[in-house]
């Protein structure tokens, strides 16, 4: 593979990278794909977006059939969890899907190469394929598609078994007895719910005053209302400043946020088993080589992109976690799609105030657009409509009643602003808004559309009527 010249260089075969490979060889493009992982599909298909849906669906079937099933006139004994046989079930769904990631480069004639890529010059990657051997692969372009890892606190060393990442969490092997979440974003609170769900105690620290901090404020607290009814234990406006590695248990040091490094303030201590530090992510470029290209990063260490998702170096190009934006795949996946279009000279472009979001815990929760603490911060003139999942008939059938639609609209246009859903199926219920506002439709357009029934979709509709009018059934 020595030498050989492609149209198009990928780092990264993450969902940013392996879609933009397969974009650009419909194109007609040659395209290379580089990654130092064996499976292609990245941080989602390996180690995030799958393998945790995976764990949530087991743990939720298996906290269902133990708790829930009752009150349908279901009644089941002695239900058990096989946790070998669960992360076997999550580690088939990763292989299946990766091997299909391989597949589709085959299909696309994309030539995958495993090894770690160093940017040489804007058209040279080096790739070392092993500590012995290494190799040059040219492009007339190169796309950095190489994500993010999670970000650590320096006096912290994750070992991936007592004290994990993302990563770690997705293999404990038993459930803990106690489990610390240090972070409440997304993935501390989805991977703390999978373990809560079979049996840990779960408890977590996060430096703000409230869960998911970006999120609108009153899902927020519905979310935290329904996480604490399932056992999470909050401590906010804390900060783990220690751990101290114990025979049996981790001792955390706790302290509150806004005091300064030279408090003399003893520190709260927590003993756990197991600590999942879940404070972020961060761009993975070390050893990529941009420093000596020029290539420009902000003060976050994201690399800065222009339209055309090209970098301040001319040929070289960057896209998904390693820019700027939300850090999710299908952002990722359409920054690759519109990159390679552009380079083929098609005018194609993200919308970016159009990118949902979902938490995938019970209940999940899903937001797209503006929340309304944003549209107060900015002044803009503002309507809410609100349903309850309560009034909703589907809902009320299947016992999943937790949660409401909310959207936000302009007030003098009606056009649709923002939404944001917590529901058992928000997840689903989200792209109808998405769509929607990816058309500037208001929310009349939304209500007076036909919406089946009975479906937790008409909760959206009921929220859009109650935005520019009233809604029917409350
Ligand atoms: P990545 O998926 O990170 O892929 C980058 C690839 O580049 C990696 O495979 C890496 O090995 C490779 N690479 C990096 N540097 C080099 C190099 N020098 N040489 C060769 N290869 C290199 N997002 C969602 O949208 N929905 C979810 O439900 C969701 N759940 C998540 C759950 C968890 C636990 C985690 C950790 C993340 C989750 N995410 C989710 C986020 C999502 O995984 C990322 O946003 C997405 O993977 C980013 O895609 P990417 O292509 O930019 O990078």
């Amino acid at each position: 593979m020595a030498d050989k010249q492609y149209d198009l260089v990928v780092i990264g075969a993450g969902p940013g990278g392996y879609v933009a490979a397969i974009r650009a060889a419909q194109l007609g493009m040659s395209v290379a794909v580089i990654d130092k992982r064996k499976t292609p599909g990245g941080t989602c298909l390996n180690v995030g977006c799958i393998p945790s849906k995976a764990l949530l669906n087991a743990s939720h079937k298996y906290h269902e059939a133990k708790e829930t099933n009752e009150r349908f006139g279901i009644t089941a004994k002695s239900v058990t969890m096989d946790i070998k046989k669960m992360l076997s079930h999550k580690d088939g769904v990763v292989s299946e899907l990766t091997k299909g990631i391989g597949f589709l480069f085959k299909k696309n004639k994309v030539d995958f190469i495993v090894g770690t890529a160093k940017i040489e010059d804007a058209q040279t990657v080096k790739v070392a394929e092993s500590k012995s051997k290494s190799s040059t692969v040219k492009g007339k372009r190169i796309l950095i598609a190489a994500g993010s890892v999670p970000a650590m606190l320096p006096n912290i060393k994750v070992d991936e078994k007592r004290i994990v990442s993302s990563t770690g969490a997705l293999e404990l092997q038993k459930v803990p007895k106690h489990m610390v979440v240090v972070g409440a974003g997304y993935i501390g609170l989805e991977l703390g719910s999978v373990w809560a769900r079979l049996g840990a105690k779960v408890t977590v620290v996060e430096a703000f005053s409230k869960i998911a901090p970006t999120m609108d404020e009153e899902v927020g607290k519905e979310l935290q209302k329904t996480l604490e009814k399932q056992g999470f234990k909050f401590k906010f406006d804390r900060k783990l400043v220690k751990v101290v590695e114990g025979k049996k248990d981790l001792t955390l040091h706790v302290l509150p946020t806004d005091l300064g490094e030279d408090s003399n303030k003893a520190p709260e201590s927590i003993s756990c088993d197991v600590l999942l530090m879940s404070i972020g992510r961060k761009p993975a470029l070390d050893g990529l080589g941009i420093e000596h290209l020029g290539i420009q990063t902000n003060d976050r260490g994201y690399i800065m992109v222009n339209e055309n998702f090209e970098t301040s170096c001319p040929g070289v190009y960057a896209i998904g976690d390693a820019i700027p934006g939300p850090m999710l795949a299908h952002k990722a996946e359409d920054e690759g799609v519109v990159a390679v279009e552009r380079m083929s000279g098609m005018k194609s472009q993200v919308n970016h105030h159009v990118i949902p979001g979902v938490i995938y815990t019970y209940p999940e929760v899903a937001s797209v657009g503006k929340t309304e603490q944003e549209l107060k911060a900015e002044g803009t003139d503002y309507k809410v409509g609100k349903f309850p999942f309560m009034a909703n008939s589907r809902a009320k059938t299947i016992s999943e009643t937790t949660g409401f639609a909310k959207i936000l609209t302009d007030k003098q246009t009606d056009r649709v602003l923002g939404c944001h859903i917590i529901a058992d199926v928000a997840g689903t219920l989200i792209a109808e808004v998405a769509l929607a506002m990816e058309f500037n439709a208001s929310a009349e357009d939304i209500a007076r559309t036909c919406h089946a029934h009975p479906t937790h979709n008409e909760a959206v509709k009921e929220a859009a009527l109650a935005a520019y009018d009233k809604a029917i059934h409350i």
